[in-house]
Parts: structure tokens; C-alpha cells; sequence
């Protein structure tokens, strides 16, 4: 994106640059092919600072409206991918394939005469006088001299498509610093032998509320969205969107909790009120109507409240327990299942180190930094991405600006 789009104004501002993108996978383009399902979902039909953790909500907003969601639907529209909004939102290419929008891309680089070299793996960046040494890690390469570099090398998830975190180092060579705290967001949580049971319901989807909790009982985030009970513990969308929430919250309180209302919204006191107007309809039949039968019948065993139960037989204690369980049921968590299960990185270089209006560095001249690499990490929905086009847009127009200027002088 970052390179097209200097491309494109550069011809925009008459002016000629060589643009040389180095990727070191073999496979380019990888975290394209693998979104969404294969299907990239390439952004969302309405993306607000609010949708974004890390660095300030101000700082990303004003890139955010550099290239907002409407600038990304008409950008591929115009590359020939159309994109079509699902009910949540997510817009998806109309081909439900993510290789339309890699060729896209990838068509674009070619026509504007961008050189893609792959895999060239790059080992170090050398500020030498006013220009920059690119060493590969492979002998074969010869080191390249460039007047500018970009720094669009990822975070740290899904190491095997190339980002590895060997970017922070890059930058931190460069004069830039790195979040104290890197770790996986979008992530899948492993839960705890103490809650196997949840393990046993592996398969089992449904929408739910989840929240994190600090140790003094303070709701410090919350997501609905679906919930999948896998072999390992939990994923799904809800799950994922809540995790760098949990994990940040740990890392400051080793009491900060988990905890899942499995009715959505539904209050404990609502629940409460309902149950205690069941009459002879059973617990079970009422649960039924809300969640899966097989997560009905374990939330009941958890509340040593037998399913067949009608309404009117259940005692207090009864009803308050499978109340707590129901809409504030605590899931001890074990882990994230890391970088290799997660979808994007949380922490990176501090965005204040750049000029938002830019993605200029401001400890390196020549120096620009986009995407996943910064400390900005986006919620399920195609926000991540819509992150990485509008950084990269910034970085673009502003990179040729400044081979105008420097001609100029
Ligand atoms: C499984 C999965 C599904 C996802 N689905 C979605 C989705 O549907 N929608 C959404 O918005 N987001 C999604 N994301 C997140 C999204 O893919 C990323 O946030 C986005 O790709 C970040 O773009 P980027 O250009 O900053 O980094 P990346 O896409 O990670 O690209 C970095 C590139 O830098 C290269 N590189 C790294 N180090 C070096 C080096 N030393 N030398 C040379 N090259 C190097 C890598 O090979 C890679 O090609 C998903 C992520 C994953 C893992």
C-alpha cells in the first residue's frame, strides 16, 4: 500500500523515484491470503478510534481520517476489487477470495513500476551519512544504499508468514524505542484444569458477553460477540476481541479475572426475576431457548441444580448460584496459545516516536514506520488492516512530498 501509494503521488508531483520493496517470505502477501478466513476481511463499514487499543485514541484518529474506510472501499473498487458489507459489518472482496485482493495489489506494484524483491531477507539497517545500508541476512544479496527506508515489517503473530519481530530491532537500531510490553492480541485462551468442563463442550458456539474484571471487582473491558468452547479452553471472536484486554490486565494484576455472561446482556437480576416466574416450565426448557442444550445441561451441573427441575421447585441458593454461573460465571485461564495462534500483535514502537501526519520518524530522518509494528492493535472486523492501508497511505504521500522537496532544493 505504502509503496503504491508513494508511486502514485510521486507521478502526481511529476517527480521520479526508484521504489524497491524487500519482503523476506517466500510467499508474499501471506497474512492477506490466511485473513478472514482466505476470505480478507479488508476492512470494516465503520472504523473509529475506539476500535483500537495501544497507543492514544487521538494519535490514531488522525491517521484514520488520512484514508478513512471509504477511501479503502474505493481504493479496490478502483483496483477492480469490489467489497461487499456482511451483517457485522465486515466487508469482505464480492470474489470471497483474498487472492483477488493480493493480485490487486500486486498488479498495481507492477504497473507502477515498483520492484518486489523476494525473498530478500533484511539482517540490519545502517543509517550511513545521510543515506541507508540494507544488509540481507544471506550472503547472496548484495547490501543496498537507499535515501529512505520504511519500516512495514509486522508484529510479531503468525511468525511463519515473516514477521518474526525482527522489525523492533531495526527500529531500536534506528533510535526508536519498544513498548515495554509486546504480546499477542486476537488470541485464543487456554483455560485452566480447574474449568475442564468447559473443555468438554468443545464445538459449542454461542454469543455471550464477556468482561474483565480488575482484583477490586471494576469492569475494565467488555465485548459480545461469539464464544467457541474448544478442546483447549475458549475461542471465537468475543474470546479473541477480549483477550489483549485480559492479558494486559494480568500483567498489572495478578487478581484481574475472566468472566463470561453466557446470556449476553442479561443482568444476574433479570435472570433472577425470570426464573422465579418459570413456573412448571423447567430450567432446562428455559435455558434451552437462550444457549446450546449441551452448555444448559453443564452451567446446571456447575450449580448442582438438576435440568428437569421446574421453575417454582428451585430454592433460593439454588437459583442464585445457577444465576451467578449463567450471567457472571469467573473461567480461570491458564495462557494465550502465543504468537503462532494469534492474529495480531499488542505494544510495539510508541506512536508518539512519529508524526501521525506523517508515519515520519522523529528520532531518524528518512525514516518511516507503518502498520502492525506500532502500537496500535485493532478489534476483530477488518480494523487491523484498514490500520495498515491508512498508515501506509500517510507514509506514501508523505515520502514522495519529501523527494519533491528535496529535488527542489
Ligand atoms: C491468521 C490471521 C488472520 C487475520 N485476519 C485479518 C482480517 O481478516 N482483517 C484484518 O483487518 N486483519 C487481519 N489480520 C491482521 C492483519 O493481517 C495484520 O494486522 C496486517 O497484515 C499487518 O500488516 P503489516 O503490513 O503491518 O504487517 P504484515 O502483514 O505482518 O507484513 C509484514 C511483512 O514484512 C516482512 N518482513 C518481516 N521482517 C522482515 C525482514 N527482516 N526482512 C524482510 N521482510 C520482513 C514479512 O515477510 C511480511 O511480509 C489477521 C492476522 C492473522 C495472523
Amino acid at each position: 500500500m505504502c509503496a503504491i501509494m508513494t508511486a502514485r503521488e510521486c507521478r502526481l508531483l511529476g517527480v521520479e523515484a526508484q521504489i524497491v520493496l524487500l519482503d523476506g517470505a517466500k510467499k508474499i502477501g501471506a497474512k492477506i491470503l490466511v485473513a478472514g478466513g482466505g476470505r480478507c476481511n479488508v476492512t470494516h463499514h465503520r472504523v473509529l478510534p475506539n476500535d483500537y487499543a495501544g497507543a492514544s485514541r487521538n494519535a490514531i484518529k488522525k491517521v484514520l481520517k488520512a484514508f478513512n474506510e471509504r477511501a479503502t472501499i474505493e481504493f479496490f473498487e478502483n483496483l477492480g476489487v469490489r467489497l461487499k458489507q456482511e451483517d457485522t459489518g465486515k466487508m469482505f472482496p464480492v470474489s470471497d477470495s483474498a487472492q483477488s485482493v493480493l493480485s490487486a495489489l500486486l498488479d498495481e506494484c507492477d504497473r507502477l513500476g515498483i520492484a518486489i524483491l523476494h525473498p530478500w531477507r533484511v539482517g540490519r539497517i545502517q543509517r550511513d551519512q545521510d543515506r541507508f545500508v540494507v544488509t540481507s541476512t544471506e550472503d547472496r544479496h548484495e547490501p543496498k544504499a537507499f535515501d529512505c527506508v520504511v519500516l512495514a515489517t509486522g508484529g510479531m503473530a503468525l511468525p511463519k508468514t515473516g514477521s518474526d519481530g525482527a522489525g523492533y530491532r531495526f527500529a531500536q537500531s534506528l533510535g526508536h524505542s519498544v513498548t515495554q510490553r509486546v504480546f499477542p492480541a486476537l488470541v485464543p485462551l487456554v483455560v485452566d484444569q480447574r474449568d475442564s468442563w468447559l473443555m468438554a463442550l468443545s464445538g459449542i458456539s454461542t454469543r455471550a458477553t464477556l468482561e474483565v474484571h480488575s482484583g477490586t471487582g471494576k469492569r475494565l473491558a467488555a465485548f459480545t460477540n461469539e464464544v467457541l468452547c474448544t478442546h483447549f479452553g475458549l475461542s471465537g471472536p468475543g474470546v479473541l476481541d477480549i483477550s489483549r484486554w485480559y492479558l494486559d490486565a494480568r500483567q498489572d494484576d495478578a487478581d484481574a479475572s475472566l468472566v463470561i455472561n453466557w446470556l449476553g446482556e442479561t443482568s444476574f437480576e433479570q435472570l433472577d426475576q425470570q426464573l422465579q416466574s418459570l413456573g412448571k416450565k423447567t430450567v432446562l426448557g428455559f435455558l434451552r431457548e437462550s444457549i446450546p442444550d449441551r452448555l444448559a445441561r453443564a452451567l446446571c451441573e456447575q450449580s448442582d441444580v438438576e435440568p428437569s427441575t421446574p421453575g417454582h421447585a428451585l430454592s433460593r441458593d439454588q437459583r442464585r448460584l445457577l444465576g451467578r454461573m449463567l450471567t457472571q460465571c469467573p473461567i480461570a485461564i491458564e495462557r494465550d496459545r502465543g504468537f503462532t495462534f494469534a492474529e495480531v500483535t499488542a505494544g510495539g514502537i510508541p506512536l508518539t516516536e512519529i508524526s501521525t501526519s506523517s508515519m515520519g520518524s522523529r528520532a531518524c530522518e528518512g525514516l518511516w514506520i507503518i502498520g502492525e509494528i506500532l502500537d496500535v492493535d485493532g478489534r476483530i472486523g477488518g480494523f487491523n488492516f484498514q490500520w495498515a492501508w491508512a498508515s501506509g497511505t500517510v507514509a506514501g504521500r508523505s515520502i514522495a512530498r519529501s523527494i519533491a522537496e528535496s529535488i527542489a532544493t
